[in-house]
């Protein structure tokens, strides 16, 4: 169900409107609302009541000024009354508020959150709000998070992995109610199984019914006789355990891989956690990864760079054969098509590229060396050796 509508917000005026304003407002909406214009709408119902609660609090300056400092939850004399009168009667569908009973129903009502937003920061009431705000109620177990490193091998086609980890499960010696089988659980004499206490506040000339969890029971409205040895009561057990991920081709470093319903058991019989699985992709040896596509580097010498060839690469598919031009400059990238990772976005995958690292060798022989520089002089190029070895200083002298 919906949350109470702000009541400045229903007559549709300004926190700071005039008493003049708010009536001049009320008037127009309480005509066009009224029953006896709208009498087929119930809509139109719904809305008059509304209208005319709005202005009930805001046409009284005292009442205003409450409203305007704690909300919904500052109206009405008994504050958490149950009587159906208070503030929180008007809460239309909880017709059976009294005794809190009902609270179980409404998982992460909203309503409840934000009434004790306004007691925790209004009255400094003591303990979380979150466990007083509930009795009971199903909770879902936490998240958890494993990092996964794999291969660019697994990454780019996929693979099935085991994993092992810790996570809270229900102790199934005593099926999660931590007493001990074949004992069971008497009622909270605190509480008389609420779960719940109650204890009237008076704040200036409000008055509230401060509602905290029975510290007995902790809220369960329980007291167990004897506590499983297996859990001590806990109704849980920290277990490893060894889940199979499925890991799905394309995925990359950072990857979120989420399993549904494996993580943490969940409170009071509510539905676990999820586990969430983040990918990282170790460095290969060969490969480096630019989105989709994969780079290649491989090492040519200067004469298979200057002549052609023709080359073995490796890809993640096998060994293919590679033409290399003659002429081929460093640094000259050929691309093997869909040789790659598969796409993020789309079918298919990307491409391979394999970058030509020509090397320029070193310590040359005196062979090679004279082979060089006459092929330098060929080529017209004004080539002074910069060896200091022998034959290099030898020639040097001979004016070779
Ligand atoms: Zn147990
Ligand atoms: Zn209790």
């Amino acid at each position: 169900m919906a949350q109470k509508r702000d009541y400045y917000e229903v007559l549709g005026v300004s926190r700071d409107a005039t008493e003049e304003e708010i009536k001049k407002a009320y008037r127009k909406l309480a005509r066009k609302y009224h029953p006896d214009v709208n009498k087929e709408d119930k809509d139109a119902t719904e809305k008059f009541k509304e209208i005319n609660e709005a202005y009930e609090v805001l046409s009284d300056p005292e009442k205003r000024a409450q409203y305007d400092r704690f909300g919904h939850a500052g109206m009405g004399e008994g504050g958490f009354s149950t009587s159906g009168t208070g503030g929180f009667g008007n809460f239309g569908g909880f017709s059976n508020f009294g005794g809190f009973t009902d609270f179980g129903d409404f998982g992460g009502g909203s309503i409840f959150d934000d009434i004790f937003d306004i007691f925790g920061g209004g009255f400094g009431s003591t303990g979380s709000r979150r466990s007083q705000s509930r009795r009971k109620a199903p909770m879902r177990g936490a998240d958890l998070q494993y990092e996964l490193e794999i291969t660019l091998e697994e990454a780019a086609f996929g693979a099935e992995k085991e994993i092992e980890l810790y996570r809270m499960e229900n102790c199934e010696a005593c099926a999660g109610t931590g007493a001990k089988a074949g004992t069971g659980a008497k009622t909270c004499p605190t509480c008389q199984g609420t779960g719940q206490v109650r204890q009237a506040q008076t704040v200036g000339n409000i008055h509230f019914t401060n509602v905290t969890t029975c510290p007995k029971c902790g809220g369960s409205g329980r007291i167990i006789e004897e506590v499983c040895p297996e859990c001590n009561g806990l109704g849980k057990k920290r277990v490893a355990r060894k889940i199979k991920v499925n890991i799905p081709p394309g995925v990359d470093s950072g990857s979120k891989l989420r399993i549904a319903g494996e993580g943490e058991a969940g409170e009071n019989g509510g539905p676990p956690g999820d586990l969430y699985i983040v990918v990282r992709v170790k460095p290969h040896k060969l490969f480096v990864r630019e989105g989709d596509d994969l780079v290649y580097k491989v090492p040519i010498s200067f004469v298979q760079a200057a002549l052609g060839t023709e080359i073995e690469v490796p890809t993640l598919d096998g060994k293919v054969k590679l033409k290399i031009p003659e002429g081929t400059q460093p640094g000259t990238r050929f691309r093997l098509r869909s040789k790659g990772m598969p796409r993020s976005k789309g079918r298919g995958r990307g491409d391979m590229y394999v970058e030509a690292e020509v090397i320029i060798p070193k310590n040359l022989t005196e062979e090679q060396r004279e082979l060089l520089e006459q092929f330098a002089k060929i080529s017209g190029e004004d080539v002074k050796s910069s060896s200091k070895g022998f034959f290099g200083k030898m020639k040097g002298a001979f004016g070779v």
